[in-house]
């Protein structure tokens, strides 16, 4: 194996740990913690056990931290007058809705109706805006923990081709601008894509957000590369990632393995958007 691994569970205990220092600042002068409210509808067991994570982990840190979980048969209405009252309540900085919702509600109405400063998931117009225009805003977790990875590897990424495989709202769209924003020369591919293999053997940095077990292969890898495997797939052999791990470390300078990469680093950055929508609540950013 030649790739340096990246290890995900490492870089996201320092970040909880840079959180908790920032919540005990921030009670110091404000007299209150950050507060972060997870709301879901319905009883399904993966949102269950998300939900159940978050709460644990924004309490280690010193946050407030409370669930609402609202019956499967909940409204438009009903869950839009929950939400209202979170964007009013004082002590509340961030709120989520745990996605899939139930079909009788809608993902872009419940994105629209959470205060974008509250909007801790970054995934609501406002957010993708200020994403968009390069201005301060809650970026989605999952991208923004993925920027700190490649930081905190020290893989240069001014003027990187970076190859982001998938097309998300929620990981590859914002991890295209980010990595954009740092001038990498980004291609975003997708299902369409012609000649993957092909087009991922130009990346310096290639991520991967698919949900296609070890569907990158070794001999698609530009010798060196930085690979991100944002994939989290249960197979009959374990959870495997997007990459195929065997293959591509041979080939790579870097790599991110699953489990153990990236995915412990997306509930360390929702904290850490919590914090910082708590400080630029106060006017104390
Ligand atoms: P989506 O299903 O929303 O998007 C998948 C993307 O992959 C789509 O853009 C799709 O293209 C593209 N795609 C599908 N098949 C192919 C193919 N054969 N070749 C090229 N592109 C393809 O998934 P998410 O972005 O929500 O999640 C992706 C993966 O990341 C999943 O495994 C998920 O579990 C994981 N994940 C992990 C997180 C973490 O914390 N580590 C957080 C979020 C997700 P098209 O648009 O054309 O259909």
């Amino acid at each position: 194996m030649s790739a340096t691994i990246i290890d995900g569970r490492a870089a996201a205990a320092v970040v909880r740990h840079e959180v908790a220092e920032g919540v005990a600042r921030f009670l110091a002068a404000h007299g209150r913690p950050p507060g972060l409210v997870g709301i879901q509808v319905g009883d399904d067991p993966a949102s269950e056990i998300y939900q159940a994570n978050k709460a644990r982990q924004a309490d280690e840190c010193g946050m407030f931290s409370r669930r609402i979980t609202l019956p499967g048969d909940t409204s438009q209405a009903e869950l839009d007058q929950v939400i209202d009252e979170l964007n009013d309540a004082r002590d509340v900085d961030g709120m989520l809705v745990q996605l899939p919702v139930p079909d009788q509600l809608s993902e872009p109405l419940i994105a629209a109706r959470i205060h974008p400063d509250k909007d801790v998931d970054g995934f609501g117009p406002g957010n993708m805006g200020r994403l968009m225009r390069g201005e301060p805003g809650n970026v989605p977790c999952t991208p923004a923990g993925v920027m700190r990875l490649l930081d905190d590897a020290g893989v240069p990424l001014e003027g990187a081709n970076a190859v982001v495989v998938g097309r998300s709202l929620i990981v590859g769209k914002p991890q295209a601008m980010l990595l954009l924003e740092r001038n990498c020369t980004v291609t975003i591919a997708h299902s369409r894509t012609r000649d993957l293999p092909g087009l991922c053997r130009t990346a310096d940095v290639l991520v991967a957000a698919v949900g296609r077990p070890e569907m990158i292969r070794g001999d698609w890898i530009k010798p060196g590369a930085a690979l991100i495997d944002v994939g989290i797939n249960r197979t009959d052999d374990g959870l495997r990632g997007d990459i195929h791990f065997g293959e591509a470390s041979n080939v790579a300078g870097w790599i991110t393995p699953v489990p153990g990469g990236v995915g412990p680093m997306t509930i360390a950055f929702l904290l850490a958007n919590t914090l910082l929508a708590a400080r630029r609540r106060v006017g104390d950013e």
